[in-house]
């Protein structure tokens, strides 16, 4: 049987993984991704900007030769253009490929908002490994930097700048940072740590255009503000590549749609991780992507073998000493109920909220404290855990 895998992530790697442990023996596994190197994790591209130790080469987890060693064919530099479902085969430039089983995770880009200016020389998104690579190029000339958008990888982003000692500001269009991960109060206590760490950040606020003639001269606010600024990174969230799921006629809305089994609307081909809609939600980060990975490698290799029902979202800031863990957490979750601990002096901001005796979002600011046990907590009764928080968050209420 032949597996085609398109997609070298974390959702093309660990489906690879466990393709090759599974299939029949003769199969065939074949992976293709459309940048030069074998896999690497994206999570570390914001720490490759922070100084020149990092080589490309060393962000690289497993070489060609793995894929080889594993009986994987992996083709790089390999972009695949059309789906022949009737056929059952892939197309890039270079050739055909027959499937019997296929699986998208070709991941997402930049959901980049339509500002004029974008298209200028050293206005950036990060998604690659050569995008991080051109950019850190750049930095090194760069006085001042803008972020636009103020969510995880915007924030890391920022920080990686100010670490080389660059003047760097983030723009939020929400009235505060980090909105899917802090509420109002948590984010102010980040905002003020950001500012310590030498991040301004500008809440609130739209960019109008990129000004410059060809390279990023400033930034101008709806508002007429101008802010000072020779390189631009967008930071602004996630589209999911789904045209050439689209074009292969395949159900599409924001992401490529997925049931319970991981299969598309087509049962030959399935789709994992930031491509991938279920239940009508993107999830855009790795442990859902990794959840996805596993799930679909088993129902490639016997049909409908095991569900996936979803993932809990676990976010964590992993910069500097500034700690965010938020678990579960939506801002309509705002007005439940919630017990919180603060400690001014050690800057820690901890926030459970719940419902109906139930741990619903969990916000840990400036402290990594009882982490492992906070997760169990959301299988059973919050009352259960009263002591043991107490315990860990003296005065929690
Ligand atoms: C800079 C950065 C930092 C991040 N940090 C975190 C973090 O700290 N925590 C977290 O949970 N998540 C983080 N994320 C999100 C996380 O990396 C993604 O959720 C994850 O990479 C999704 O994996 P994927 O396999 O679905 O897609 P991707 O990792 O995007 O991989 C897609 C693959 O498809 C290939 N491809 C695309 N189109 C084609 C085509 N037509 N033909 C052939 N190949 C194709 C690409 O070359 C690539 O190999 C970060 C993302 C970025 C960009």
């Amino acid at each position: 049987m032949n597996f085609i895998i398109i997609g070298n992530g974390v959702a093309g790697i660990t489906a690879a993984r466990l393709l090759i442990q599974h299939v029949p023996p003769g199969s065939n596994v074949l992976q293709f991704t459309s940048e030069p190197y074998g896999y690497y994790a994206r999570p570390k591209l914001p720490q490759f900007l922070e100084d020149n130790k990092q080589t490309p080469e060393n962000m690289i987890i497993y070489a060609k030769d793995w894929y080889s060693k594993s009986n994987i064919q992996l083709h790089t530099n390999e972009k695949i253009h059309t789906i022949k479902r009737k056929e059952k085969k892939v197309v890039s430039d270079k050739g055909e490929y027959e499937y019997d089983k296929l699986l998208l995770a070709l991941g997402a880009s930049c959901a980049c908002p339509p500002i004029p200016g974008l298209e200028l020389e050293h206005a950036y998104t990060l998604r690659t490994l050569a995008d991080a690579i051109a950019i850190r190029n750049q930095l090194e000339r760069s006085q001042s930097v803008a972020i636009i958008g103020g969510g995880l990888l915007g924030i890391e982003n920022a920080i990686a700048c100010a670490k080389r000692g660059i003047k760097t500001t983030i723009i939020e269009f929400f009235p505060h940072l980090l909105p899917r991960q802090l509420d109002p109060e948590g984010s102010a206590i980040f905002t003020q740590l950001l500012t310590n760490f030498g991040v301004e950040t500008i809440t609130d606020a739209q960019v109008k255009e990129i000004l410059g003639t060809s390279k990023v001269e400033n930034i101008q606010l709806k508002d007429g503000r101008i802010i000072k600024a020779d390189l631009v990174m967008t930071c602004t969230g996630i589209k999911p590549r789904i045209e050439l799921a689209g074009k292969a006629n395949l159900d599409v809305n924001q992401g490529v749609i997925v049931n319970d089994f991981l299969e598309t609307s087509d049962p030959y081909i399935f789709a994992a991780g930031d491509i991938a809609e279920h239940n009508g939600r993107v999830y855009g980060i790795i442990p859902p992507t990794t959840d996805q990975g596993r799930v679909v490698a088993e129902n490639m290799v016997t049909s409908r073998s095991r569900e996936y029902h979803g993932s809990k979202i676990s976010t964590t800031l992993k910069v500097a000493d500034l700690f965010v863990t938020s678990i579960g957490y939506d801002p309509k979750q705002e007005d439940y109920p919630s017990l919180k601990y603060e400690n001014k002096e050690s800057t820690e901001y901890v926030k459970f909220f719940h419902e109906n005796d139930r741990l619903k979002a969990v916000i840990l600011l400036g402290t990594k404290k009882g982490i492992p046990h906070i997760r169990k907590m959301f299988d059973e009764p919050l009352s259960h855990h009263r002591a043991k928080l107490e315990e860990i968050f003296p005065g929690i209420a």
